[in-house]
């Protein structure tokens, strides 16, 4: 199971980086039927302009399209981050079955870090969660997008000041850190 686990975590993570070539922060999904991706998503927040514009509510969106039917039952998610409460709350309304995570997101993970959104018991759907596929190389992809983002911000910061300030690798930009506790 965890080898079929991780060959679709990879084909999330694909998706992921096409978050990137849009400078999105890269986070990835793929809906599974039946041992088939139906759907793909990744995030699109800032190139759609639109707050709901995340990994996994694309791809629901497109699933739902495909099989049409809001209900996606049966379905396996594959997330590179721990989905947000935006998206934890779409994964229980749409009845998918299960929910595979790359890397946690303490900052504003609701599949147990904040919160448990998946397996509240009063709700009339919980979702089976896996995690830690892949984690390690899903939270190395966010990394090195926000290392990036750093190092081109200080290179901008450099360029506008006369001289470069001491260690701008180290002072916490708050753009940067509001995006580090993006999910999703
Ligand atoms: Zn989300």
């Amino acid at each position: 199971m965890l080898r079929v686990d991780e060959r679709f975590m990879r084909a999330a993570m694909a998706q992921a980086q096409k978050a990137r070539l849009l400078d999105e922060v890269p986070i990835g999904c793929v809906i599974v039927r039946e041992g088939k991706i139906i759907a793909r998503g990744y995030n699109r927040r800032n190139t759609d302009r639109n707050t709901i514009s995340h990994a996994e509510m694309n791809a629901i969106r497109k699933a739902s399209r495909k099989l049409g039917d809001w209900r996606l039952e049966g379905c396996t998610i594959y997330v590179t981050l721990e989905p947000c409460q935006m998206c934890s709350g779409a994964i229980v309304q749409s009845r998918i079955d299960r929910c595979v995570i790359g890397a946690m997101n303490p900052k504003a993970g609701c599949a147990g870090s904040v919160m448990n959104l998946l397996q509240i018991a009063q709700f009339n759907h919980q979702v089976e969660i896996t995690k830690g596929v892949l984690g390690e190389a899903c939270g190395q992809m966010l990394s090195d997008f926000f290392r990036d983002l750093r190092r081109r911000k200080s290179r901008e910061d450099s360029a506008l000041a006369e001289e470069p300030a001491a260690d701008p690798e180290n002072e916490p930009d708050p753009e940067i850190e509001s995006a580090n506790a993006f999910c999703s």
